[in-house]
């Protein structure tokens, strides 16, 4: 636990490792206190929300479809400039700032009878919450072609 890898810092053998000062030390001890003993509740993941196309056939029966996301990160060539106008012409972000981290695709389980403009819970997204929170929820927002 926390504490455990604490003290193995307190006592590692290259000084580095250690916390540099005692107010350091404090901070850590508090931040683990906090979370064990602490007022501060379990906090849920965050819940993401979108929005899906499907057919009348799909909405009346249910169906399995494919959900992409895809998550940013902050321009790795960006976030070392110095000269923040060169970012808007930064070729690895086109001057978002931000590139793709990553593209996940889930494959979400519709229920049968759904209606339009339905908000349905989908599935439990894997990133955990704060302090032994759950993850959050992935929302889809059902929207039926005619
Ligand atoms: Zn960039």
């Amino acid at each position: 636990m926390e504490l455990e890898r604490f003290v193995a810092r307190l006592l590692a053998k290259d000084p580095d490792q250690r916390p540099a000062s005692a107010g350091e030390v404090w901070d850590i001890l508090k931040e683990i206190n906090d979370w064990h003993f602490g007022d501060a509740p379990p906090i849920r993941g965050p819940n993401v929300a979108t929005e899906v196309l499907v057919t009348r056939a799909e909405a009346t029966d249910g169906a399995i479809i494919p959900l992409r996301f895809t998550t940013h990160r902050a321009c790795p060539v960006c976030a070392t400039r110095e000269d923040p106008d060169a970012a808007r012409t930064c070729t690895t972000c086109q001057g978002t700032g931000q590139v793709i981290h990553e593209q996940i695709t889930h494959k979400v389980c519709l229920p049968a009878g759904l209606r339009d403009g339905q908000k349905v819970r989908v599935r439990e997204l894997g990133g955990p919450g704060k302090h032994g929170g759950a993850p959050g929820d992935l929302y889809v927002t059902v929207e039926i072609a005619d």
